[in-house]
This record gives structure tokens, C-alpha cells and sequence, in this order.
């Protein structure tokens, strides 16, 4: 606390990132990072924009990227809003588009920053428990609201929910926004971009952080109707015009233009998913179905927090949430297949000792 402090500055509870090591031998499965390097071309694209051009401005609107996802998604750029990573866009969509009064309504348990932001901007929230598989129940979101954000698939749980459940949600609230914040859907869910043309109250957001290897570049998408869209723009030219910076323009657009490394590279760790399943399976270790590039796990014999610790000590960083419902649970990010064989010989031996 202080003296100095705005009283909005004072009430807040800031999201907690998971650990970043400065040094490079700690295998790293805590912030679903995707294990494989970017695409050649986004690094080379990266390099020739790093010119004296960096003494001009950006485009504010980005047009050549949104050119290029609208494209990709069959929409036009006016359905295109670009951000600092998917982050920025979830904070200016919970100015755009949330009042005060009625509670905005997530899950009980989601990403953490929703929230934050609901606290940065002083609105009611209201957690919507999901059910004991940690599945989202749609039918539990029929209360007065001023809008509903859920990620699909979830995060931490991994769970997906089918486009049917989505469009029922869409057709009930239709008065709110529906935002889906699909971080992890090129690792197998089912997307909910094509309801976009039906339904003018949803916003899809996209990163390129996960799938697309670009965490350090900070890039996110949103994909909606121009209404939605140009919400997002009020809000965004109130705050900051040059959200995203000539180099992390240039490596997003060349990443759009190499859609083969992004289908090469969500095969393998999705395949690295499904053998770890079964490898944790073996060791007693129960977990949900994931369709994202993480794990969502709990041992039967052994608490979450005593595997999490033991394997920081074998030099693994997973992550541990110290929350309700989901204190006994580990998320696991799917790394390579090497980094994976090192999970389970570390798990192996942590739970003959702990037994
Ligand atoms: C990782 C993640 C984000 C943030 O992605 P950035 O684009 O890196 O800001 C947003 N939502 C969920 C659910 C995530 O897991």
C-alpha cells in the first residue's frame, strides 16, 4: 500500500502470471507455451521490418493483418480487431461491451483474469459453478446478466463445449455479448467463428500465442460483427492508437501466410497429448478430456501440491492453482515428447516415494 495510490489502484487484486525462470534449464510446462519454434518465415519477416522504418508510426488499424485474417476466416476486415495479445482485447472487451448493475457471468472455474478485469472495472460478477466433470452447463447462465465470457476449451479444466451448447446460449441472451475466448482451439475444439453471420452478440477472440508459437510477440484477434467490432475500436482509440508495433505486425501476418507450420505443429503436440493421457492414465492419475495443449490432472494417492513441489525439485515447472474446487489438480502443458518422457520418469519415482 501507498500514500500514492488512486483508491481504484489500492482495491485492485492484479492477475498472477505463472513463473517465467531467467535461466534456461528448468523444463517448462506452466504457461502453455508451445514447446516448437515459430514459423522461418515469421522470424524472417521479423528481421527485414526491423529497419529505420522503426522511426515511423505503425498503421493503427493494422490493415494488412486484418486483411489476412478476415481472409483466412472467409470475413471481411471490418470483422477484424487486432490487440496487444488476446489479454489487451479480453480487457477492452470488458469495457466495450459489461455495465455496472447486473453481474457479468463466468464460470466458477476459468481464467483468472476475467476476474481482474471485472474488478479493474468495478463490475459484478457472478461465478457459474460447472458441473462435477467440470463441464460448463449452459442452462446454469439463465440469470439476469450483463454479459457471459467463457473459454472454449476451458482453461484450466480443458474441457470443450460443443457449438451446439454455444449457439443456444447465443439464441437465449441476445440482448448481451457472448465472448468466446478460443485460446486453444487449433488443438481440437470447434470453433465458433462461422456463427458470427447469425449472431451479432458474439465475439470470438483468438491468440497467436499458444498455436502459433508467438507468446513474445503479443498478438490477439477478435473476430465479430463490425457493431462489436467498432465497440472495441472506441474503446481501444481512448487508450492507446498504436496497440501493436510494426515488428509484431510484420511476424503476425508472415505466421497467417504459413498455415502448414501451424498444422504440422498442433498435429504433433496433440499427438504428444493423447500418448501423455494414456502414460498418466498408467500411473493412476485421473484427468479430463482435454482438446487444449495442457493436461488437467489429479492423483488419487498423492496431493497436487506435494507433485508440484517434488517436481520444481526434479527441475519441472507444471502449474498449481490454489483455488477451490481445483486445489488438488495440476495443469500440465504439452511440451515435446522428450520433455514429456521427463515428466513421467519424474512422476514415477515421486509417487514410489510418496507412497
Ligand atoms: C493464454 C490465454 C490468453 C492470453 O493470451 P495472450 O494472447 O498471450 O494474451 C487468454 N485467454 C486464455 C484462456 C488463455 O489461456
Amino acid at each position: 500500500m501507498s500514500k500514492y495510490w488512486s483508491t481504484t489502484t489500492s482495491a485492485l487484486t492484479p492477475y498472477i502470471p505463472g513463473e517465467q525462470p531467467i535461466e534456461g534449464s528448468m523444463v517448462k510446462l506452466n504457461t502453455n507455451e508451445n514447446p516448437y519454434p515459430p514459423s522461418e518465415r515469421v522470424l524472417e519477416a521479423i528481421r527485414r521490418a526491423a529497419d529505420s522504418k522503426l522511426r515511423l508510426y505503425p498503421d493503427p488499424h493494422g490493415s494488412r493483418l486484418a486483411a489476412e485474417i478476415a481472409g483466412r476466416f472467409g470475413l471481411s476486415q471490418q470483422h477484424i480487431f487486432l490487440g496487444n495479445g488476446s489479454d489487451e482485447i479480453l480487457a477492452f472487451a470488458f469495457q466495450a461491451f459489461f455495465d455496472r448493475g447486473l453481474p457479468v457471468l463466468f464460470p466458477d472455474v476459468t481464467y483468472s483474469f476475467y476476474s481482474v478485469y471485472a474488478n479493474l472495472y468495478g463490475l459484478s460478477h457472478a461465478p457459474v459453478p460447472l458441473d462435477e466433470q467440470f463441464r460448463i452447463k449452459t442452462g446454469a447462465y439463465s440469470i439476469p446478466n450483463s454479459g457471459i465470457i467463457l473459454p472454449n476449451p476451458n482453461a484450466p479444466t480443458a474441457v470443450c463445449l460443443p457449438l451446439e451448447d454455444i449457439r443456444r446460449l447465443l439464441a437465449q441472451h441476445t440482448e448481451h455479448v457472448l465472448i468466446v475466448d478460443e485460446a486453444y482451439i487449433d488443438f481440437g475444439g470447434e470453433s465458433a467463428v462461422p456463427l458470427i453471420a447469425d449472431y451479432p452478440n458474439l465475439l470470438v477472440i483468438h491468440t497467436l500465442s499458444k498455436s502459433r508459437s508467438l507468446a513474445g510477440l503479443r498478438v490477439g484477434y477478435a473476430l465479430g460483427q463490425p457493431e462489436l467490432i467498432e465497440g472495441l475500436n472506441r474503446v481501444k482509440n481512448s487508450f492507446n492508437s498504436y496497440t501493436l508495433d510494426r515488428l509484431a505486425l510484420a511476424g503476425a501476418e508472415a505466421s497467417f501466410q504459413d498455415e502448414a507450420h501451424l498444422r504440422e505443429t498442433t498435429a504433433r503436440i496433440i499427438r504428444t497429448r493423447e500418448t501423455a493421457k494414456m502414460q498418466l492414465a498408467g500411473l493412476g492419475f485421473q484427468m479430463t478430456d482435454s482438446t487444449a495443449n495442457f493436461l488437467f490432472v489429479t492423483h488419487p494417492a498423492v496431493a497436487a501440491a506435494v507433485l508440484f513441489r517434488r517436481l520444481r525439485e526434479h527441475g519441472i515447472l507444471v502449474r498449481y492453482f490454489d483455488k477451490p474446487r481445483i486445489d488438488n489438480h495440476l495443469r500440465i502443458t504439452v511440451g515435446t515428447d522428450a520433455e514429456m518422457r521427463l515428466l513421467l520418469e519424474a512422476l514415477k519415482e515421486i509417487l514410489q516415494a510418496e507412497k
